[in-house]
Protein backbone atom coordinates (compact mmCIF):
# COMPACT_ATOMS: atom_id res chain seq x y z
CA UNK A 1 0.00 0.00 0.00
CA UNK A 2 2.89 2.13 0.71
CA UNK A 3 3.42 5.27 -1.46
CA UNK A 4 7.35 5.37 -1.01
CA UNK A 5 8.14 3.46 -4.24
CA UNK A 6 11.74 2.90 -6.03
CA UNK A 7 11.37 4.09 -9.86
CA UNK A 8 14.72 3.67 -12.01
CA UNK A 9 16.47 3.75 -8.58
CA UNK A 10 14.94 6.41 -7.45
CA UNK A 11 12.75 6.90 -4.61
CA UNK A 12 8.91 8.21 -5.49
CA UNK A 13 6.30 9.60 -3.40
CA UNK A 14 3.13 9.19 -4.96
CA UNK A 15 4.25 10.17 -8.62
CA UNK A 16 6.92 13.07 -7.74
CA UNK A 17 10.52 11.86 -7.37
CA UNK A 18 11.49 13.05 -3.98
CA UNK A 19 14.84 14.34 -5.57
CA UNK A 20 12.83 16.73 -7.92
CA UNK A 21 11.78 18.34 -4.18
CA UNK A 22 15.81 18.61 -2.77
CA UNK A 23 16.08 20.99 -5.92
CA UNK A 24 14.09 23.61 -4.32
CA UNK A 25 13.82 22.66 -0.26
CA UNK A 26 16.87 22.12 1.84
CA UNK A 27 17.13 19.29 4.03
CA UNK A 28 15.98 18.11 6.35
CA UNK A 29 12.66 18.51 6.15
CA UNK A 30 9.32 16.03 6.82
CA UNK A 31 7.60 14.74 3.43
CA UNK A 32 3.80 13.49 3.85
CA UNK A 33 1.73 11.82 1.33
CA UNK A 34 -1.79 12.74 1.06
CA UNK A 35 -2.85 9.79 -0.65
CA UNK A 36 -1.48 7.75 2.41
CA UNK A 37 -2.95 9.49 4.96
CA UNK A 38 -6.52 9.49 3.26
CA UNK A 39 -5.74 5.84 2.87
CA UNK A 40 -4.99 5.28 6.48
CA UNK A 41 -8.59 7.34 7.76
CA UNK A 42 -10.47 5.33 5.28
CA UNK A 43 -8.90 2.26 6.32
CA UNK A 44 -9.49 3.19 9.63
CA UNK A 45 -13.05 3.46 9.20
CA UNK A 46 -13.49 0.26 6.92
CA UNK A 47 -12.29 -1.59 9.90
CA UNK A 48 -14.93 -0.53 12.18
CA UNK A 49 -17.75 -0.08 9.84
CA UNK A 50 -20.83 -1.47 11.64
CA UNK A 51 -19.63 0.72 14.94
CA UNK A 52 -19.99 3.92 13.30
CA UNK A 53 -17.40 5.38 15.73
CA UNK A 54 -16.61 8.88 16.08
CA UNK A 55 -12.71 9.20 15.02
CA UNK A 56 -11.37 11.34 16.77
CA UNK A 57 -7.67 11.53 15.47
CA UNK A 58 -5.18 12.28 18.23
CA UNK A 59 -3.13 15.28 17.45
CA UNK A 60 -0.23 14.67 19.94
CA UNK A 61 0.81 12.88 17.26
CA UNK A 62 0.74 15.54 14.35
CA UNK A 63 -0.68 18.77 14.58
CA UNK A 64 0.33 20.55 11.14
CA UNK A 65 -2.91 22.71 10.57
CA UNK A 66 -2.81 21.62 6.56
CA UNK A 67 -2.89 17.63 8.02
CA UNK A 68 -6.16 18.03 10.30
CA UNK A 69 -7.73 19.97 7.37
CA UNK A 70 -7.33 16.80 5.22
CA UNK A 71 -8.52 14.80 8.36
CA UNK A 72 -11.89 17.41 8.50
CA UNK A 73 -12.63 16.98 5.06
CA UNK A 74 -12.82 12.85 5.96
CA UNK A 75 -15.32 13.48 8.76
CA UNK A 76 -12.92 13.47 11.59
CA UNK A 77 -12.98 14.21 14.83
CA UNK A 78 -10.30 15.80 17.35
CA UNK A 79 -8.64 14.07 20.98
CA UNK A 80 -6.60 17.68 22.18
CA UNK A 81 -4.29 17.40 25.27
CA UNK A 82 -3.43 21.12 25.66
CA UNK A 83 -4.82 24.55 24.67
CA UNK A 84 -2.98 24.82 21.55
CA UNK A 85 -3.77 21.87 20.18
CA UNK A 86 -7.64 22.55 20.74
CA UNK A 87 -7.55 26.12 18.94
CA UNK A 88 -5.27 24.82 16.11
CA UNK A 89 -8.10 21.87 15.48
CA UNK A 90 -10.89 24.73 15.90
CA UNK A 91 -9.26 26.98 13.37
CA UNK A 92 -8.98 23.36 11.00
CA UNK A 93 -12.90 23.65 10.87
CA UNK A 94 -13.03 20.49 12.91
CA UNK A 95 -16.61 20.99 15.04
CA UNK A 96 -16.42 21.15 18.83
CA UNK A 97 -18.80 18.61 19.20
CA UNK A 98 -16.31 15.81 17.70
CA UNK A 99 -13.39 17.50 19.97
CA UNK A 100 -12.69 15.41 23.23
CA UNK A 101 -9.84 16.78 26.04
CA UNK A 102 -7.44 14.57 27.33
CA UNK A 103 -4.77 14.98 29.67
CA UNK A 104 -3.79 14.37 33.64
CA UNK A 105 -2.99 17.87 34.04
CA UNK A 106 -5.25 20.42 32.61
CA UNK A 107 -4.63 24.12 33.57
CA UNK A 108 -7.90 25.97 34.98
CA UNK A 109 -6.99 28.03 31.68
CA UNK A 110 -7.39 25.12 29.52
CA UNK A 111 -10.73 23.93 31.14
CA UNK A 112 -12.28 26.74 31.01
CA UNK A 113 -11.56 27.20 27.10
CA UNK A 114 -12.60 23.51 26.86
CA UNK A 115 -15.71 24.48 28.36
CA UNK A 116 -16.28 28.12 26.80
CA UNK A 117 -15.72 26.05 23.66
CA UNK A 118 -18.35 23.26 24.12
CA UNK A 119 -16.18 20.65 23.08
CA UNK A 120 -17.91 17.08 23.32
CA UNK A 121 -16.12 15.42 26.14
CA UNK A 122 -13.63 16.81 28.95
CA UNK A 123 -12.01 13.15 29.88
CA UNK A 124 -10.88 13.84 33.70
CA UNK A 125 -8.34 11.80 35.11
CA UNK A 126 -8.91 12.69 38.61
CA UNK A 127 -11.82 13.53 41.45
CA UNK A 128 -10.08 17.15 41.54
CA UNK A 129 -10.21 17.66 38.06
CA UNK A 130 -14.13 16.84 37.80
CA UNK A 131 -15.10 19.41 40.64
CA UNK A 132 -12.78 21.79 38.97
CA UNK A 133 -14.59 21.19 35.63
CA UNK A 134 -18.01 21.59 37.78
CA UNK A 135 -16.97 24.02 39.51
CA UNK A 136 -15.45 26.79 36.70
CA UNK A 137 -18.82 25.15 35.09
CA UNK A 138 -20.96 26.91 37.48
CA UNK A 139 -18.76 30.16 36.77
CA UNK A 140 -19.30 29.94 33.04
CA UNK A 141 -23.25 29.28 33.85
CA UNK A 142 -22.69 25.77 31.87
CA UNK A 143 -23.23 22.28 32.11
CA UNK A 144 -20.48 19.87 31.00
CA UNK A 145 -20.09 16.53 29.43
CA UNK A 146 -17.36 14.65 31.04
CA UNK A 147 -15.48 11.32 30.60
CA UNK A 148 -13.66 9.57 33.53
CA UNK A 149 -10.41 7.33 32.25
CA UNK A 150 -9.88 4.14 33.60
CA UNK A 151 -6.85 2.93 34.28
CA UNK A 152 -7.80 -1.11 33.59
CA UNK A 153 -4.29 -2.16 35.00
CA UNK A 154 -3.21 -4.18 31.52
CA UNK A 155 -0.27 -4.57 30.18
CA UNK A 156 0.04 -3.07 26.54
CA UNK A 157 3.04 -5.34 25.20
CA UNK A 158 4.80 -2.24 24.17
CA UNK A 159 7.41 0.06 25.26
CA UNK A 160 7.46 0.39 28.88
CA UNK A 161 7.62 4.46 28.08
CA UNK A 162 4.71 4.45 26.06
CA UNK A 163 2.22 1.96 28.40
CA UNK A 164 -0.36 4.16 30.16
CA UNK A 165 -2.80 1.54 31.38
CA UNK A 166 -0.92 -0.11 34.46
CA UNK A 167 -1.56 0.59 37.96
CA UNK A 168 1.85 2.15 37.79
CA UNK A 169 1.09 4.77 35.10
CA UNK A 170 -0.18 8.04 36.33
CA UNK A 171 -3.07 8.37 33.92
CA UNK A 172 -6.83 7.58 34.38
CA UNK A 173 -8.66 5.86 37.91
CA UNK A 174 -8.74 2.81 38.67
CA UNK A 175 -12.03 0.77 38.36
CA UNK A 176 -12.52 0.96 42.12
CA UNK A 177 -12.24 4.51 42.51
CA UNK A 178 -14.31 4.92 39.22
CA UNK A 179 -16.89 3.22 41.01
CA UNK A 180 -16.73 5.15 43.91
CA UNK A 181 -16.49 8.20 42.18
CA UNK A 182 -20.03 7.49 40.27
CA UNK A 183 -21.90 7.00 43.51
CA UNK A 184 -20.75 11.08 44.54
CA UNK A 185 -20.79 12.58 41.12
CA UNK A 186 -24.73 13.46 41.13
CA UNK A 187 -23.40 16.02 43.79
CA UNK A 188 -21.66 17.82 40.89
CA UNK A 189 -24.62 19.85 39.63
CA UNK A 190 -22.46 21.42 36.55
CA UNK A 191 -21.15 18.20 34.88
CA UNK A 192 -22.72 15.38 33.12
CA UNK A 193 -21.13 11.65 33.62
CA UNK A 194 -21.46 10.55 29.75
CA UNK A 195 -18.88 8.91 29.14
CA UNK A 196 -16.01 6.61 30.39
CA UNK A 197 -12.43 6.94 28.11
CA UNK A 198 -9.50 4.70 28.13
CA UNK A 199 -6.17 4.38 26.38
CA UNK A 200 -3.55 1.84 27.23
CA UNK A 201 -0.84 2.62 25.64
CA UNK A 202 0.85 3.60 22.16
CA UNK A 203 1.93 1.06 19.31
CA UNK A 204 -0.08 -1.90 20.26
CA UNK A 205 0.04 -5.17 17.87
CA UNK A 206 -1.81 -7.44 19.08
CA UNK A 207 -5.69 -7.32 20.30
CA UNK A 208 -5.54 -8.86 23.40
CA UNK A 209 -5.17 -6.04 25.68
CA UNK A 210 -7.85 -4.25 23.87
CA UNK A 211 -10.63 -7.17 24.05
CA UNK A 212 -9.18 -7.33 28.01
CA UNK A 213 -9.50 -3.82 28.41
CA UNK A 214 -13.29 -4.42 27.45
CA UNK A 215 -13.92 -6.83 29.87
CA UNK A 216 -12.80 -4.19 32.54
CA UNK A 217 -14.75 -1.75 31.47
CA UNK A 218 -18.14 -3.95 31.04
CA UNK A 219 -17.47 -4.85 34.82
CA UNK A 220 -17.44 -1.34 35.74
CA UNK A 221 -20.93 -0.46 33.86
CA UNK A 222 -22.98 -3.28 35.62
CA UNK A 223 -21.32 -2.71 39.04
CA UNK A 224 -22.12 1.19 38.92
CA UNK A 225 -25.39 0.87 36.89
CA UNK A 226 -24.00 3.33 34.21
CA UNK A 227 -26.03 4.35 31.47
CA UNK A 228 -23.35 5.92 29.05
CA UNK A 229 -23.66 8.26 25.97
CA UNK A 230 -20.15 7.16 24.92
CA UNK A 231 -17.63 4.73 25.00
CA UNK A 232 -14.11 6.27 24.44
CA UNK A 233 -11.73 3.51 23.52
CA UNK A 234 -8.83 5.29 23.03
CA UNK A 235 -6.04 5.12 20.32
CA UNK A 236 -3.01 3.02 20.30
CA UNK A 237 -3.00 1.05 17.64
CA UNK A 238 0.20 -0.04 16.32
CA UNK A 239 2.14 0.15 12.74
CA UNK A 240 4.86 -2.29 11.56
CA UNK A 241 8.00 -0.19 11.66
CA UNK A 242 10.73 -3.03 11.72
CA UNK A 243 10.30 -6.25 9.57
CA UNK A 244 9.15 -8.26 12.75
CA UNK A 245 6.63 -6.25 13.72
CA UNK A 246 3.71 -8.07 12.78
CA UNK A 247 0.16 -6.09 11.89
CA UNK A 248 -2.69 -5.74 14.39
CA UNK A 249 -5.68 -7.78 13.14
CA UNK A 250 -8.63 -5.39 14.33
CA UNK A 251 -11.31 -7.52 12.55
CA UNK A 252 -11.42 -9.91 15.65
CA UNK A 253 -12.09 -6.30 17.96
CA UNK A 254 -14.26 -4.92 16.00
CA UNK A 255 -16.61 -7.56 16.64
CA UNK A 256 -16.44 -7.64 19.90
CA UNK A 257 -16.50 -3.82 20.03
CA UNK A 258 -19.70 -3.90 17.83
CA UNK A 259 -21.05 -6.34 20.68
CA UNK A 260 -20.39 -3.76 23.36
CA UNK A 261 -21.43 -1.30 21.77
CA UNK A 262 -25.01 -2.94 20.93
CA UNK A 263 -25.50 -4.44 24.49
CA UNK A 264 -24.51 -1.06 26.39
CA UNK A 265 -27.08 1.30 23.99
CA UNK A 266 -23.57 3.36 23.46
CA UNK A 267 -21.62 5.90 20.99
CA UNK A 268 -17.70 4.75 20.75
CA UNK A 269 -15.59 6.73 19.98
CA UNK A 270 -11.44 6.14 18.65
CA UNK A 271 -8.27 8.52 19.21
CA UNK A 272 -5.81 6.96 16.85
CA UNK A 273 -2.77 8.97 16.16
CA UNK A 274 -0.29 6.62 14.66
CA UNK A 275 -2.36 4.65 12.62
CA UNK A 276 -3.65 7.27 10.59
CA UNK A 277 -0.57 9.48 10.11
CA UNK A 278 2.28 7.15 10.97
CA UNK A 279 3.32 6.04 7.65
CA UNK A 280 2.72 9.00 5.47
CA UNK A 281 5.22 10.81 6.57
CA UNK A 282 9.35 10.53 6.09
CA UNK A 283 12.15 12.79 6.92
CA UNK A 284 14.68 13.64 4.17
CA UNK A 285 18.10 14.23 5.15
CA UNK A 286 21.35 14.48 3.79
CA UNK A 287 24.38 12.51 4.74
CA UNK A 288 27.07 15.42 5.81
CA UNK A 289 30.17 13.64 6.66
CA UNK A 290 31.27 10.23 6.62
CA UNK A 291 33.87 9.02 9.18
CA UNK A 292 35.27 5.50 10.01
CA UNK A 293 36.52 4.03 13.40
CA UNK A 294 37.57 0.46 14.14
CA UNK A 295 34.54 -1.23 13.07
CA UNK A 296 32.04 0.40 11.89
CA UNK A 297 31.08 3.85 9.29
CA UNK A 298 29.32 6.92 11.00
CA UNK A 299 27.45 8.71 8.26
CA UNK A 300 26.64 11.99 9.86
CA UNK A 301 23.17 13.01 9.04
CA UNK A 302 21.50 17.18 9.09
CA UNK A 303 18.94 15.68 10.72
CA UNK A 304 19.10 14.71 14.60
CA UNK A 305 17.37 14.24 17.48
CA UNK A 306 16.21 17.98 17.54
CA UNK A 307 14.37 16.81 13.88
CA UNK A 308 12.90 13.58 14.85
CA UNK A 309 13.23 12.13 18.73
CA UNK A 310 11.55 8.59 18.43
CA UNK A 311 14.64 6.82 18.49
CA UNK A 312 16.77 8.91 21.42
CA UNK A 313 13.74 8.89 23.50
CA UNK A 314 11.86 5.49 22.91
CA UNK A 315 15.00 3.34 21.28
CA UNK A 316 12.23 3.19 18.39
CA UNK A 317 14.14 2.07 15.40
CA UNK A 318 13.18 3.47 11.72
CA UNK A 319 14.50 2.28 8.87
CA UNK A 320 16.52 4.57 6.20
CA UNK A 321 16.41 4.38 2.76
CA UNK A 322 18.51 5.99 0.00
CA UNK A 323 16.92 8.67 -2.57
CA UNK A 324 19.37 6.92 -5.39
CA UNK A 325 19.68 3.68 -5.55
CA UNK A 326 23.05 2.00 -6.14
CA UNK A 327 24.46 -1.81 -6.50
CA UNK A 328 27.59 -1.61 -4.70
CA UNK A 329 27.09 -2.70 -0.95
CA UNK A 330 29.07 -0.79 1.91
CA UNK A 331 32.37 -3.04 3.64
CA UNK A 332 31.53 -2.23 6.70
CA UNK A 333 28.76 -1.33 9.22
CA UNK A 334 26.90 1.98 8.73
CA UNK A 335 25.41 3.77 11.96
CA UNK A 336 23.04 6.52 10.82
CA UNK A 337 23.84 9.62 13.56
CA UNK A 338 22.46 13.03 13.92
CA UNK A 339 24.71 15.78 14.83
CA UNK A 340 23.53 17.03 18.20
CA UNK A 341 25.54 16.72 20.80
CA UNK A 342 24.25 13.81 22.35
CA UNK A 343 25.61 10.19 22.46
CA UNK A 344 21.35 8.98 21.82
CA UNK A 345 21.60 11.46 18.72
CA UNK A 346 21.59 8.02 16.25
CA UNK A 347 18.69 6.69 13.80
CA UNK A 348 19.75 3.24 13.20
CA UNK A 349 22.70 1.09 12.70
CA UNK A 350 22.84 -1.37 9.75
CA UNK A 351 25.68 -4.69 8.55
CA UNK A 352 24.31 -4.08 4.95
CA UNK A 353 23.53 -1.14 3.25
CA UNK A 354 24.76 0.23 -0.18
CA UNK A 355 27.66 2.42 -0.91
CA UNK A 356 27.33 5.74 0.48
CA UNK A 357 28.96 9.20 0.11
CA UNK A 358 29.34 12.49 1.26
CA UNK A 359 26.14 14.62 -0.10
CA UNK A 360 23.90 11.68 -0.76
CA UNK A 361 20.01 11.95 0.38
CA UNK A 362 18.52 9.71 2.76
CA UNK A 363 14.66 9.47 3.59
CA UNK A 364 14.31 8.42 7.76
CA UNK A 365 10.67 6.02 7.24
CA UNK A 366 7.36 6.13 9.07
CA UNK A 367 7.99 9.42 10.84
CA UNK A 368 4.60 10.78 9.90
CA UNK A 369 3.28 10.37 13.75
CA UNK A 370 5.33 11.56 16.92
CA UNK A 371 7.85 12.87 14.17
CA UNK A 372 7.19 17.04 13.83
CA UNK A 373 5.18 17.10 16.86
CA UNK A 374 7.85 16.20 19.09
CA UNK A 375 10.82 18.32 17.62
CA UNK A 376 12.34 20.54 19.66
CA UNK A 377 14.79 23.93 19.13
CA UNK A 378 17.44 21.58 21.49
CA UNK A 379 20.77 23.04 20.11
CA UNK A 380 19.43 26.12 19.13
CA UNK A 381 18.38 24.60 15.83
CA UNK A 382 15.53 25.49 13.92
CA UNK A 383 12.49 23.05 13.00
CA UNK A 384 12.42 21.96 10.19
CA UNK A 385 10.27 22.21 6.89
CA UNK A 386 6.85 20.26 6.01
CA UNK A 387 6.07 19.64 2.67
CA UNK A 388 2.44 17.48 1.42
CA UNK A 389 3.16 15.52 -1.61
CA UNK A 390 -0.53 15.48 -3.79
CA UNK A 391 -0.19 13.17 -6.60
CA UNK A 392 2.97 14.84 -8.89
CA UNK A 393 2.96 18.09 -7.25
CA UNK A 394 4.17 19.58 -3.40
CA UNK A 395 3.24 22.07 -1.25
CA UNK A 396 5.00 23.97 1.97
CA UNK A 397 3.04 23.28 4.61
CA UNK A 398 5.11 24.53 7.11
CA UNK A 399 8.18 26.79 6.43
CA UNK A 400 11.41 25.78 8.12
CA UNK A 401 12.15 28.34 10.89
CA UNK A 402 14.14 30.85 10.45
CA UNK A 403 17.23 31.99 12.63
CA UNK A 404 16.10 35.21 13.45
CA UNK A 405 12.73 33.54 14.79
CA UNK A 406 15.06 31.71 16.91
CA UNK A 407 17.04 34.76 17.91
CA UNK A 408 13.85 37.04 19.14
N1 LIG B 1 -5.43 8.96 23.15
C1 LIG B 1 -4.65 9.26 24.20
C2 LIG B 1 -5.30 9.64 25.47
C3 LIG B 1 -3.26 9.20 24.10
O1 LIG B 1 -2.49 9.49 25.15
C4 LIG B 1 -2.68 8.82 22.84
C5 LIG B 1 -1.23 8.69 22.67
O2 LIG B 1 -0.48 8.37 23.51
C6 LIG B 1 -3.55 8.54 21.78
C7 LIG B 1 -4.90 8.62 21.96
C8 LIG B 1 -3.02 8.16 20.42
O3 LIG B 1 -2.32 6.98 20.44
P1 LIG B 1 -1.79 6.32 19.08
O4 LIG B 1 -1.05 7.37 18.35
O5 LIG B 1 -0.93 5.22 19.54
O6 LIG B 1 -2.99 5.85 18.32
Amino acid sequence: MTVFKYNKNKLFCESLSILKITKKIKTPFYLYSNKLIVENYKNFVANFKKIRPLICFSVKANSNLSILKVLKSLGSGADVVSAGELLKVIKSGIKPKKIVFSGVGKSEEEIRLAIKNKILLINVESESEAILVNKISGQLRKRTSIGIRLNPDIKASTHRKISTGKSKDKFGLSRQNIISFCKKINNLKNINLDAISVHIGSQILNDFPFRKTLVVLSSIIKDANLKLKYVDLGGGFGIPYEAKDSKINLKNYSKLVYRFKKKYNCNIIFEPGRSIIGNSGVLVSKIQFIKKNKNKTFAVLDAGMNDFMRPALYEAKHNIKPLVKRKKIHKSNIEFVGPICETTCKFIEYRKFQKIYEKDLVVILDVGAYGYSLASNYNTKPLPEEIMVTKNKFKVIKKRQSLTELLK
